[in-house]
């Protein structure tokens, strides 16, 4: 069954909430286990239906009173093989998830009373893992909507080389865009516009294989696709797009005609890079692209983002600090990624 329909798994709204909630590890993994499963502990070794053992001082273990064997229910999850304390994790998931701009690892770690900065910042890189599943779908194909599409140049810095685009990043990113129905609050100067699901990848360069390329693993064939007029983008026709290219996409009027959607997403993910995470290097950006796309997918639905970090995270394979450090890690990416 989908994490998503089930309402026996509560969702905070409030911190006070969520410390009723979810006060101690013991809360936490009773909230897990019903996860797994929700008629009751069913042995996995013999099958047994019954209340299983469970050991204080090892949450996430359960022991079959019929057969003895145990069960971890963290295998597979974010939360396997770690040290952290149940409960600090679903602090970390609540917290990603329902505060807006979501946290950096150094505001993490206070807010929680970490001793290691390492704990923190793993913490937050596995639960960006965890958000790279649900997503990989492609965007676009619904009848009366279009994608527009666009690329941009983020982080890096310039300091002491003059303008320019040193030591930047190509991202490409793909947005739906959806219509209010007639009636109902309109922002006037968008015109009804607003943004659905969102798209991004890091791009090799601004060529033709890579641009059409993200477009092909980013949204559905057939889709009407909004772009500026650049070379990259002429060939979408032939690959099974109906394409619109704008020209004098420069002209800021005309982008905010045509292409108001695109341009707010990008405003959105660089304040956010920037104020939260003061900048991000080149071989980190892919995680905090998923991460922005999982949050701005899911900008209406908070507590389905916690469920999916604690319920879907499973199954992700979850880098150590030294991989992160080392280059070993490779980030997860989104089926758009090109590299
Ligand atoms: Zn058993």
């Amino acid at each position: 069954m989908d994490i998503h329909q089930r309402d026996d798994l509560a969702f905070p709204q409030s911190l006070p909430e969520f410390q009723r909630l979810f006060p101690d590890d013991a809360a936490c993994s009773a909230y897990l286990e019903r996860a797994r499963w929700p008629d009751g502990f069913a042995c996995p070794h013999c099958g047994a239906v019954a209340e299983p053992f469970r050991i204080a001082t090892r949450p996430g273990i359960l022991e079959c009173r019929s057969c003895r064997r145990q069960t971890g229910f963290l295998v597979g999850t974010v939360m396997e093989r770690s040290h952290t304390p149940l409960s600090v994790w679903f602090w970390a998931a609540y917290l990603v998830t329902s505060q807006t701009p979501g946290m950096s690892a150094v505001q993490f770690q206070r807010q929680l009373g970490l001793t290691r900065y390492e704990t923190a910042f793993g913490i937050l890189h596995k639960l960006r893992a965890g958000m790279v599943r649900p997503d990989q779908d492609r965007i676009g194909g619904r009848p009366g909507e279009h994608v527009e599409i666009d690329e941009t140049w983020v982080g890096g810095r310039t300091r002491g080389e003059g303008r320019g685009i040193h030591h930047k990043t190509l991202v490409a990113a793909a947005v739906e865009v959806r219509r209010r129905k007639p009636g109902t609050a309109q922002d006037k100067r968008k015109d009804g516009r607003y943004a659905g699901r969102v798209r991004l990848a890091i791009a090799d360069d601004r060529s033709a294989n890579s641009l059409c390329g993200f477009v092909e693993s980013s949204v559905m064939p057939g889709s009407l696709i909004v772009s500026d007029d650049w070379s990259g983008y002429a060939n979408l026709r032939k690959r099974g797009y109906d394409h619109h290219a704008i020209a004098e996409c420069g002209d800021p009027e005309v982008a905010e005609e045509f292409m108001p959607i695109i341009h707010l997403v990008f405003s959105n993910l660089k304040t956010w890079l920037n104020g939260i995470h003061h900048g991000v290097s080149a071989n980190h950006l892919q995680a905090y692209l998923n991460e922005f796309t999982f949050r701005f997918n899911r900008r209406f639905y908070t507590f389905n983002a916690f469920r999916s970090l604690l319920g879907i995270a499973g199954n992700v394979e979850a880098p150590t600090f030294r991989e992160l450090y080392s280059g070993e890690w490779q980030h997860p990416t989104y089926s758009g990624c090109l590299r």
